[in-house]
């Protein structure tokens, strides 16, 4: 075995290691195991012993970390995130078990199962070896550099938010963000072969709406005309039948011209000229798929619906709830007044809850974004690299209140399967694509 494989294989047992700790974040949070989370804080100087003795390291808002590794310059520094908690995963429908991190397969097939492996421990741990191993070979960064590692991303996000608030504080503004995002992906678009790297520069904004009926209540055995169900029920259809208006913003009007410049056939002239497909263009990419429908416009989905609580009584109150995703150029105050009009009753009221608005738009050009492409060009080879607005939220969206360039980008190859194992059964990744992501870190780490 020669060293850079016996070090890969210590990285990988680091990384597995952390795999197994079920860091589960629970939307009430009282419920949530903390002692599992003061495991995982406590046993990272342990596996990390360089990092942890030159950085500076404080919990803040409860789990979260913050690293300081102090740079040679004065200037603005750099943050790299990652969040360590993971969403629920039951043994159930998994091929091997969630937190097991059990290694499947041989050589470049070889995989790393379980839940966290590409969101988003996978990143996580891929920087602490960068840095480890930088540290290690007497790396300085020029300015400084913090490592911010959220403990609630999947639910709230708390944690990132204290983060901001202590640096801003400090008076600190970032001149380059980096959090999880997109990713190098392929068949995103049909006609088009190159795998391409997708750099969030933007992502929608998030809120929940809920629609919700009173009615005096009674026995189910002489119900009136018209139920409070029957009446949120009449809403909830009357909402999916009216798409939220679809609109190209200049971003990824960007992005649809530099995938479509590697595309061939009728897809290469719809995506590049524009203002000549225009119309057809947005018709094409509502019915091309969900992510590429969820591109062009505002979305909601109905994810929980609420009546009464006993079989035999009338709801008093019926609840039915909506994620929304709000695309960037929209707000929540334009989603709520489509929601409204098209609900069409007065009687039903339509509230939001924990808004979010679509963050700020990174320059996709510039030293950071320079940065950030050429040491994607160098790990990735030939992948066409594109900024595009991310569909999910992350705990970077609080970044854009301290810095102006954000940016969105999980440094992994990730096959369609492997995509759509984000928050599923059969999370996975394969080890030689986790290795490239550490390569990844390790030279922008010398280019920040
Ligand atoms: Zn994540």
């Amino acid at each position: 075995m020669t060293s850079s494989t016996h070090s890969a294989a210590a990285s990988l047992a680091r990384f597995q290691t952390l795999l197994r700790m079920p860091t589960v974040s629970r939307l009430d949070e009282s419920s949530t195991d903390w002692a599992v989370f003061d495991g995982f804080v406590a046993a990272l100087p342990a596996l990390y012993p360089a990092l942890h003795a030159v950085l500076e390291r404080e919990v803040v808002g409860g789990h979260s970390l913050l690293y300081r590794w102090a740079g040679v310059e004065p200037g603005d520094p750099a943050v790299l995130m990652a969040h360590y908690d993971v969403v629920p995963a039951g043994e159930e429908g998994w091929t091997h078990p969630p937190f097991a991190a059990e290694l499947v397969g041989e050589g470049a097939e070889r995989e790393v199962w379980g839940r966290g492996t590409l969101d988003d421990k996978g990143a996580l741990a891929a920087l602490l070896e960068a840095v480890e191993a930088s540290v290690l070979a007497g790396v300085r960064p020029r300015r400084d550099v913090y490592l911010s590692f959220g403990h609630n991303e999947e639910t709230s996000g708390t944690g990132a938010k204290a983060i901001v608030r202590t640096l801003r504080e400090r008076g600190i503004r970032p001149a380059f963000v980096l959090d999880e995002g997109g990713a190098v992906v392929e068949g995103v678009f049909p006609g088009v072969r190159a795998p391409s790297a997708m750099i969030g520069v933007s992502e929608k904004g998030v809120t929940t709406i809920t629609l919700t009926v009173h009615q005096r209540g009674g026995h189910a055995s002489t119900p009136p005309r018209r139920t409070a169900t029957d009446r949120l029920a009449r809403a909830v259809v009357r909402l999916g039948r009216r798409p939220f208006p679809a609109r190209i913003t200049p971003t990824t009007a960007r992005t649809l011209r530099t995938i479509g410049e590697h595309a061939t056939g009728p897809m290469r002239f719809a995506l590049t000229r524009q203002r000549l497909s225009g119309p057809l263009l947005l018709r094409v990419l509502a019915r091309l798929g969900d992510e590429t429908s969820a591109m062009v416009r505002t979305t909601s989905a109905v994810t929980q619906l609420q009546g009464s609580a006993a079989a035999n009584v009338l709801a008093e109150r019926a609840v039915a709830t909506v994620n929304v995703r709000v695309a960037v150029g929209s707000s929540v105050a334009e989603a709520l007044r489509h929601v409204r009009r098209a609900v069409r009753d007065s009687a039903v009221l339509v509230e939001a809850l924990d808004p979010s608005e679509p963050s700020p738009v990174s320059p996709a050009s510039g030293s950071a974004w320079e940065l950030l492409s050429s040491t994607t060009t160098a790990i990735f080879g030939e992948v066409i690299v594109t900024p595009y607005v991310q569909l999910g939220a992350s705990d970077s969206r609080h970044f854009a209140e301290i810095s102006d360039h954000v940016y969105r980008f999980t440094p992994f190859e990730m096959t369609t399967g492997q995509r759509g194992s984000l928050h599923a059964v059969d999370e996975r990744m394969h080890v030689d694509t986790w290795l490239r992501g550490i390569a990844f870190y390790t030279r922008l780490l010398r280019g920040l």
